[in-house]
């Protein structure tokens, strides 16, 4: 059984997918801008859950187009979705305590409590700046 509720999903989940919304509008706006708009088409009709394996295809060839911060947040985002409804989801990876749903909320993508990932990113120092 999950420490999180029904509901306490349904929160997580919406937040997700508003966040993994906004991230891609601003990935499609940055590759318009930059005249990439073949990886932005995709990037739009990647919206709807049947997309996946388009979106996973482009999230490939991305990976040269100098988006690297947005598609490693955005690939956290799909990892997250599709855990949202496995029994560990919302576990610290590290200690395995229970992140707050005010932690998963604000990032869906959180996958250690505040200490482990502190923690993380000293020992990482370097890498891993930002929200994750
Ligand atoms: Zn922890």
């Amino acid at each position: 059984m999950s420490h999180l509720t029904q509901q306490e999903r349904a929160v997580v989940r919406a937040a997700l997918e508003e966040q993994r919304g906004k991230l891609i509008k601003a990935m499609q706006a940055a590759l318009e801008e930059s005249g990439q708009t073949q990886f932005a088409e995709v990037l739009g009709r990647a919206s709807g859950d049947s997309a996946d394996e388009a979106l996973a295809v482009t999230l490939g060839d991305l990976s040269a187009a100098r988006l690297e911060h947005e598609l490693r947040t955005l690939q956290a985002l799909e990892t997250a979705r599709l855990r949202l409804d496995d029994e560990d989801f919302g576990l610290c990876r590290d200690c395995e305590a229970k992140i707050p749903l005010a932690r998963l909320a604000a990032n869906p993508a959180a996958i250690r409590c505040v200490a482990c990932q502190s923690k993380f990113e000293h020992t990482h120092a370097g890498h891993q700046h930002g929200s994750l």
